[in-house]
C-alpha cells in the first residue's frame, strides 16, 4: 500500500526504514492538518500519531483523496473524529497497547526527580554548589498514591507502586481484579482524590474526563500534593492547577502531556509564540516538571508501535 507517513519527529523515519514492510512509505515532515491533509493525494492510507489532526474537515479531504485506511501510532484516539471516519468508510486501526512499563515508569521518574529534586541538584553540583537547601523530599513508602485509570498503563503504575510501599487507591469505572487482589483499593473519584499524596492520571480522555481535575477537584488532595499527568492534557483544567499551584494546594506537577500540546509541539520555538500561553506560565514555577510527550519514547515501545501499525496495514490491505 502506499502510507503517507506522518512525522515531525526525525527519528521515526529512520527507526521505521528498519522494518521491511512490503509497503511503499513516504514521511512528511509535518502534522497532518486541514493545511497539509493535500499531501495525501494519490496515498491509500496514513500512519499519524498523537498531535494529528483527524477531524470532520480533514476527514472529507481525505475521503476525496482516496484514503482509506488511518493507522495511528498510539493508542489514544481522541484526534480522530470515531463517527465521521465510519461515515465517510475510512477504517481506523491503533497501537493498543505498547510497552505499558514505559510510560509507567515514566511517570515513576517525574514523581521521583520532583520529590528528590534531582533536576535542581544536577544544576547546582555542576556549578560547585552541593548545598541542601530546597532539597528535602519526602519518603513515598506509606503515601498515598491516587491511581486514575487501571489499564494497561495505570495496572504497570500499581504494580511499581506497590513495590515502593505506597498506599494505592484506585479509580476506574472498570476495576481491575487482579488489583484488587493485591490489596489496592477502589473508590468513587472522590474518595479515591480524598487526601491523596500523589495523584497520577492513566484513563482515557473523553468527554467524561475532560478537565476531571479541575478547581473543585483539587481541593481533595491532600494540601501540597502532587499531580502527575502522563496521560492526555486536557484531563486538567491547567488554569484551576496554576491557581492551586500558586495557593499552595498543588505542591508539585509532573506532565508530560499538556494542553494545546499540538500547537505546542510544531511551533516554530520563537520566543513570541508561546508567551502568553499556559504552559510558559507552568514552566515558571519552580516545582512543576514538564517533559515533552517522550512516556512511550522507550526502544521496546518503539519496536512495538511499528510492529502493530504495520501489521494493522498488513491487515487491512489482506482485507
Ligand atoms: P487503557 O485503555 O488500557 O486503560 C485506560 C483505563 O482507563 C481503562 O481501564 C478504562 O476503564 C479507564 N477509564 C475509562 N474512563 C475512565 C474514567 N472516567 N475514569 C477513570 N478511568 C477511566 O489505556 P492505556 O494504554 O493504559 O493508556 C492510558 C492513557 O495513557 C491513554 O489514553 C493515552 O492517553 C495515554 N498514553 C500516554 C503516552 C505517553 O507517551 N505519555 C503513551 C501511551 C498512552
Amino acid at each position: 500500500m502506499k502510507v503517507a507517513v506522518f512525522s515531525t519527529c526525525a527519528y521515526d523515519e529512520d527507526f521505521f526504514k528498519q522494518f521491511n514492510t512490503g509497503h511503499e512509505l513516504s514521511f512528511f515532515a509535518v502534522p497532518l492538518t486541514d493545511q497539509t491533509v493535500s499531501l495525501t493525494n494519490g496515498f491509500e492510507a496514513v500512519c499519524i500519531f498523537v498531535n494529528d489532526q483527524a477531524d470532520a474537515v480533514v476527514l472529507n479531504k481525505l475521503h476525496e483523496n482516496g484514503v482509506r485506511l488511518i493507522a495511528l501510532r498510539c493508542a489514544g484516539f481522541n484526534n480522530v473524529d470515531l463517527i465521521k471516519s465510519k461515515e465517510l468508510g475510512i477504517q481506523v486501526a491503533r497501537v493498543p497497547a505498547y510497552s505499558p512499563e514505559a510510560v509507567a515508569e515514566h511517570a515513576l521518574a517525574l514523581i521521583l526527580t520532583l520529590n528528590r529534586k534531582t533536576h535542581k541538584a544536577y544544576n547546582r553540583v555542576r556549578e560547585g554548589n552541593f548545598s541542601l537547601e530546597r532539597l528535602m523530599g519526602f519518603n513515598l513508602h506509606g503515601r498515598k498514591v491516587a491511581v486514575i485509570g487501571t489499564g494497561n498503563i495505570g495496572k504497570a503504575f500499581c504494580m511499581i507502586l506497590k513495590g515502593l510501599g505506597c498506599i494505592i487507591s484506585a479509580y476506574d469505572p472498570y476495576p481491575d481484579e487482579s488489583l484488587k487482589s493485591l490489596g489496592i483499593t477502589y473508590g468513587t473519584l472522590k474518595e479515591t482524590l480524598l487526601d491523596a499524596d500523589v495523584v497520577s492520571l492513566h484513563c482515557p480522555l473523553n468527554d467524561d474526563t475532560f478537565h476531571l481535575i479541575n478547581s473543585e477537584t483539587l481541593t481533595l488532595f491532600s494540601k501540597g500534593a502532587m499531580l502527575i499527568n502522563t496521560s492526555r492534557g486536557a484531563l486538567i483544567d491547567t488554569a484551576s492547577v496554576i491557581n492551586a499551584l500558586k495557593s499552595g494546594q498543588l505542591g508539585y506537577l509532573g506532565m508530560d502531556v499538556y494542553e494545546q500540546e499540538g500547537k505546542l509541539f510544531f511551533r516554530d520555538h520563537s520566543e513570541d509564540v508561546i508567551q502568553d500561553d499556559l504552559i510558559t506560565r507552568l514552566i515558571s514555577f519552580p516545582n512543576v516538571l514538564i517533559t515533552s510527550h517522550q512516556g512511550f519514547f522507550t526502544q521496546e515501545a518503539m519496536e512495538q508501535i511499528a510492529t502493530t501499525t504495520f501489521k494493522n496495514i498488513d491487515d487491512f490491505a489482506a482485507g
